[in-house]
């Protein structure tokens, strides 16, 4: 069918590759595009021989000019981001002066403050619509999967949404005294920046980590649960009308929070840049080079995720719940990808969403979000790419109301 440029070559591009691959009725070209060329050189050379072609480059993302050169050149109908929130914006410039479509699964984030917001992105809309190109955000599973589970919901399960739950969980263990399953830098930033919900129209701010429950998953049991501010909360909340509340909830151990808080009180999660032997550098960049790269928690990692959506809301008149969630095997997804869970879950959505864009059952001039679109045959190809998923009426509900420092 065409050719997409896939820009990245770390945890979540690793599978993305190894998918488009799979998928080569579809991606028949693929160029992967990224700051260090023999990681993209390795990943041809271990998926070279099928019918995707594979091309590689070395491009630095953060230059929009670099970009324009490189898409034109390989001329691919969708570029797919797994590079980092950082260069959002320049690539989305790259897609808007070549008219190229453009497939994300992270928010715009500024180097120096930590936002997780889409006010930036949202601000291409127009400029998207007048090139004719789709621009799809979020297109991983938290955000991606999540809000297409909530478009599901809406269009086959309620009449009216009012409150949901995203619970995020790894049931997954590593062996190691601590390690992010994802960008160190990314991740930790998300976990210590203030919580927030959305709660009668407005964002309710707490501290970081400050509300805890505990959730009950399906082929993962019982697991403490904190809250937090999550990026596919902005859009949802805009999106689902009559929607009464949102809140996202992520499982952390009590090894790994130990170690956060020390990290974080001895300064080294901060994104304030200082100097040290003569150069200005960020603690957190620094602590993510110390710390295990994801992409080698493959092997090690043992045990499942889950993540999903509980919804309450209005059928034919009457109070209904709704929960729908994807389980996902670590050990499974190495053998199948050399990955572990986290990039897994990450990289299929992201090759689904470019892939619905490719063959137009996605493309809509303008800047969206993924439950901007008709769920249905996004739900299909998480049942076929390798994310299966489940749906019960009668879930183990979160209390709505909060109490000191629980639910
Ligand atoms: P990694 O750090 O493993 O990979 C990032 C890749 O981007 C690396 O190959 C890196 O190059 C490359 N890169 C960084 N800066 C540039 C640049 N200026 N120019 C070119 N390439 C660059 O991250 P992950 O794979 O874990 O995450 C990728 C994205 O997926 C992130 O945006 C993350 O937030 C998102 N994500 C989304 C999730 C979701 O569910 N929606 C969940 C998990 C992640 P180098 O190899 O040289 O460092």
């Amino acid at each position: 069918m065409g050719k997409a440029l896939i820009i990245g070559a770390g945890g979540v591009a690793s599978v993305v590759v190894h998918k488009c691959v799979q998928n080569s009725e579809v991606f028949e070209e693929i160029m992967i595009a990224s700051r260090t060329k023999s990681k993209c050189d390795a990943l041809k050379e271990k998926l070279d021989g099928g019918k995707t072609i594979i091309h590689t480059a070395q491009v630095d993302a953060d230059n929009t000019e670099e970009l324009i050169d490189l898409i034109n050149g390989f001329n691919p109908d969708v570029v797919i981001n797994v590079a980092l929130p950082y260069q959002d914006l320049t690539i989305m410039d790259a897609c808007l002066a070549t008219k190229t479509h453009y497939v994300d699964t992270a928010n715009y984030e500024p180097l120096d403050t930590a936002k997780f917001e889409y006010k930036w992105q949202w601000a291409y809309k127009e400029r998207f619509e007048e090139a004719g190109i789709t621009a799809l955000l979020g297109s991983g599973f938290d955000p991606g999967v999540t809000g297409v589970f909530t478009a599901h919901a809406q269009k086959h399960h309620f009449d009216e949404i009012h409150y949901i739950d995203i619970v995020d969980a790894n049931g997954g263990d590593h062996g190691l005294p601590f390690a992010t399953n994802f960008n160190p830098e990314i991740n930790i930033r998300e976990i210590t920046a203030n919580g927030r919900f959305w709660k009668d129209g407005e964002w309710v701010e707490t501290e970081p980590l400050e509300y805890k429950t505990v959730y009950n998953l399906p082929e993962i049991g019982e697991k403490d649960c904190y809250l937090l501010y999550h990026e596919e909360l902005e859009s949802l909340a805009k999106n689902i009308k009559g929607l009464k509340q949102i809140r996202f909830w992520m499982t952390f151990g009590e090894k790994y929070l130990t170690h956060l808080n020390v990290l974080e009180n001895v300064g080294m999660t901060s994104i304030e840049p200082i100097e040290f032997q003569g150069q200005m550098i960020q603690p957190i960049q620094f602590l993510k080079a110390v710390l295990p790269d994801p992409a080698t928690l493959g092997p090690l990692t043992k045990g499942k995720t889950n993540i999903g959506c509980i919804v309450r809301g209005i059928k034919d008149g009457k109070e209904k719940t709704y929960y729908v969630y994807n389980v996902c095997d670590h050990q499974e997804c190495y053998r199948e990808v050399g990955s572990q869970a986290i990039s897994y879950t990450t990289g299929v959505p992201a090759m689904i969403g470019a892939m619905l864009v490719m063959n137009g059952e996605w493309q809509k001039p303008g800047v969206w979000n993924v439950e901007d679109f008709n769920p249905d045959p996004f739900m299909d190809a998480l049942n076929k790419w390798g994310l299966p998923w489940h749906e019960t009426e009668n879930p183990e509900l979160i209390d709505l109301e909060f109490t000191s420092n629980g639910v």
